[in-house]
């Protein structure tokens, strides 16, 4: 499934393609994604794409008029094309651009969307989103103030997107792997400076990895879409049983709300702070 850094990197590789060009077709092949494709996407035909921005893990493509709200569900990539490609049975949509470029959707799993609005706000999926953990909002006083009375794992909370959005299931890891904390620890138990260091972890993370996508991008021009995706190296996700990198200690695995957990017990000690 793309993270957030590969939605990131995604963004930035096809925004030159895509900034300033005028929509000439849209060509909808398979409208049952996720949610069906709304007939009137038609609409973005003669309009400018101002901008690509992103939210969460999706691409808003910002119109002269209107918005469209692409994610990539388990399963999508998007490719800059510059030469017509033959058509294969997956690509669902085509963005044909002014340039001469087109910008193809492919899916094999049909999780993925492209949402059409007049307005961001009207976009239910991107309400009650927590904030983008590469922003100041997303800070350890914020996280404080939220985790009072918590009492679930400090690993499942800061999945959550209610509270802060983006932290996969290897990011939560390693974030936490990197800042010292057990993933078992209750969210209440934790003080500013264990925040402190998981907002410092999840940032460092979160930003290796989409600089290290940014180095594929040559590749994401062409054939599969796919940007560099934990390229970077991972300290604790799947090395159970190996020394762990920083006191030989065994990593250990564990379920934590149904998912794969990673960590060293003597160095994310559970009564430590
Ligand atoms: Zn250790």
């Amino acid at each position: 499934m793309p993270e957030l850094p590969e939605v990131e990197t995604s963004r930035r590789g096809i925004l030159p393609y895509l900034k300033g060009q005028t929509i000439k077709k849209i060509i909808v092949r398979q409208p049952k994604l996720r949610w069906p494709i709304d007939k009137t996407i038609e609409q973005a035909q003669g309009q400018v794409i101002l901008d690509v921005k992103r939210r969460a893990k999706y691409l808003l493509l910002q119109l002269t008029n209107n918005w469209i709200v692409i994610h990539l569900g388990m399963s999508g990539s998007l490719r800059i094309l510059v030469n017509q490609q033959e058509v294969a049975k997956h690509d669902h949509v085509d963005l044909v651009l002014s340039n001469g470029v087109i910008l193809r959707y492919t899916d094999p799993r049909r999780f993925g969307c492209w949402l059409w609005t007049d307005s961001i706000d009207n976009v239910s999926q991107l309400k009650h989103l927590g904030p983008e953990p590469l922003s100041e909002a997303f800070s350890a006083e914020y996280l404080l103030a939220k985790a009072k009375n918590r009492q679930v794992p400090i690993k499942s909370w800061i999945m959550d997107n209610h509270i802060v959005v983006g932290v996969g299931n290897i990011y939560a890891s390693e974030s936490l792997f990197m800042a010292k904390i057990n993933p078992n620890r209750k969210v209440s138990s934790l003080k500013l400076n264990e925040f402190v260091r998981l907002v410092t972890a999840i940032k460092y993370v979160l930003t290796k990895s989409i600089e290290q996508g940014g180095t594929t991008l040559k590749d994401f021009l062409q054939s599969d879409g796919k940007p560099g995706y934990f390229a970077q190296k991972l300290q604790v996700y799947g090395r159970a049983g190996e020394p762990c990198l920083i006191c030989q200690n065994e990593i250990k695995a564990q379920k934590i709300g149904q998912r794969n957990t990673f960590y060293c017990e003597s160095c994310q000690k559970l009564d430590s702070e």
